[in-house]
């Protein structure tokens, strides 16, 4: 596909000026968010928040929950056929959301965010029924998504062990430096 870049919308032309990342690139085959580890607590898919942002639709995608939800994992920048790094651009949409003090519209997604980095910060590596646990015990949605548990099990997408990281200090070390941006 060409990599020109026409989308012309304000906030495809941001995050082309500050990444060079073109939204155009993306052609919505679905495959970055088929592969996403936390699509279960989306609302609009990794590549639906792209497509808001290829149709002009800024606030929408400024204020959807899965720029909060995205654990940075990077699956979906490797599956890409099209090498649109989509896992950048949910950086960068975080970072424009930050920038113009735009919030979720979901309020507990900012809990999710947090809980997903304490589990990173403690484990080393993400440990899926700590951050159900943190996530709910803040929250108090106790009951939320509780009938998709089972399944999970059944996949194996949760594990009911944390799996720690060997050596746990380099992360922690980065944690440290970073402390000053989350609470
Ligand atoms: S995998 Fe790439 S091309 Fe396909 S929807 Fe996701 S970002 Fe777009
Ligand atoms: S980087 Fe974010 S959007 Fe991409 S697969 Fe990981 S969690 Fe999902």
């Amino acid at each position: 596909m060409s990599t020109h870049h026409s989308a012309n919308t304000t906030l495809s032309n941001e995050i082309f000026s500050n990444t060079s990342l073109n939204v155009l690139q993306c052609y919505q085959c679905g495959k970055c968010s088929a592969g996403c580890p936390v699509r279960n607590f989306m609302i609009d898919a990794p590549n639906q928040v792209v497509r808001y942002v290829q149709l002009g639709f800024d606030d929408k995608a400024l204020t959807s929950s899965t720029i909060w939800i995205c654990a940075s994992c990077q699956t979906c920048s490797t599956r890409c056929p099209q090498n649109f790094d989509i896992a950048k651009f949910m950086d960068a949409m975080r970072e424009t959301a930050l920038n113009k003090g735009i919030k979720p519209s979901e309020k507990d997604s900012m809990e999710f965010h947090k809980a997903f980095l304490n589990q990173i910060e403690n484990h080393g590596r993400a440990y899926e029924l700590g951050l159900v646990r943190d996530y709910k015990l803040k929250t108090l949605n106790l009951m939320q998504d509780v009938e998709v548990a089972p399944e999970m099990l059944m996949k194996g997408k949760l594990n009911i062990l944390p799996h720690n990281v060997k050596d746990k200090k380099p992360v922690k070390k980065i944690f440290a430096k970073s402390k000053g941006g989350r609470k």
